[in-house]
């Protein structure tokens, strides 16, 4: 019987790329427990599907069960390294937007010339990604487009980032519900995890909607300070359920892979023992 579902955000939570160091061999361990405990695996990532494959062969990550991908507006089942699009989760979300496609979204938007589409491979099935200049008022681009959409009942989730490298604004647009804590629950509940079963790991502000639920989570050590201090301030209002990585452990940093072992070995200390005999 499978025990655990165990879902991870990639860049900087499993993936060392962030500026602090990542302990040697926690990546391998990671791998090797995966394996060999009674698990199965969910990648949780704003990533497409192209990039998180990139992101297993340039990593040597283990091939996951599950990966919720474009940041919970696709789900994927793998078998036998066959990733299937999996049609229930886009037949969920698909009735914020009324029916209505991404292509349609953008018709809806064509005139407003401050909007520039992202790359054909940025876009999703049900998430429309544009570039909008530093300088745009965002805040009133974005009432501007929910305006429109009300029109239409359209229940859209606006995003808005900065892309610091190349010095632009990003704004996406997903289905209202298509969220990581939306797209976890309803693995859990396809697959019959209860709450006790589930642990999540994060270290960013996407993961936000995750760390602030009541499900089980992992904080690792080179988690953004900012995230620290959200969590922090609101942790004499939530339930005691995040755990902070902070490293020593097994002679490991926290950081990445290692705060994603060390969470474990906090929620399951069952598991310790075989953890130590990977090592
Ligand atoms: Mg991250």
């Amino acid at each position: 019987m499978i025990e655990l579902l165990l879902c991870t955000d990639l860049d900087r939570t499993l993936i060392p790329n962030g500026s602090q160091p990542e302990s040697k061999g926690a990546r391998a361990l990671f791998s090797r427990l995966t394996e060999v405990a009674s698990l199965q695996l969910s990648y949780v990532s704003g990533r497409d599907q192209a990039l998180i494959q990139q992101a297993i062969a340039d990593y040597d990550l283990p091939t996951p069960d599950f990966a919720i991908a474009d940041v919970g507006s696709s789900i994927y089942l793998i078998n036998h390294d066959k990733w299937q699009r999996w049609d229930e989760w886009d037949n969920d979300i698909s009735q914020d937007w009324q029916g209505f496609s991404g292509e349609d979204l953008h018709s809806m938007l064509e005139d407003l010339s401050l909007l520039q589409r992202q790359e054909v491979s940025k876009q999703g099935k049900y998430k429309c990604s544009y570039y909008l200049p530093l300088e745009a008022d965002h805040q009133a681009m974005i009432a501007l487009i929910q305006q429109r959409f009300e029109q239409k009942q359209i229940k859209a989730n606006l995003i808005w980032s900065i892309d610091e490298a190349a010095e632009t604004g990003l704004l996406d647009i997903l289905p209202a519900s298509a969220n990581k804590l939306h797209a976890i629950m309803f693995l859990m509940q396809q697959q019959g995890f209860n709450k006790q079963q589930l642990i999540f790991a994060g270290d960013s502000g996407n993961d936000l909607d995750v760390l602030r639920s009541p499900l089980q989570s992992i904080l690792v050590a080179n988690a953004s300070a900012d995230v620290r201090d959200a969590l922090q301030i609101e942790r004499g209002y939530t339930p005691d359920n995040v755990y902070f990585a902070r490293g020593n452990f097994l002679g490991m940093n926290g950081n990445y892979s290692a705060g994603i072992i060390e969470g474990i070995a906090h929620y399951r200390p069952d598991l310790l023992s075989m953890i130590k005999g990977l090592k």
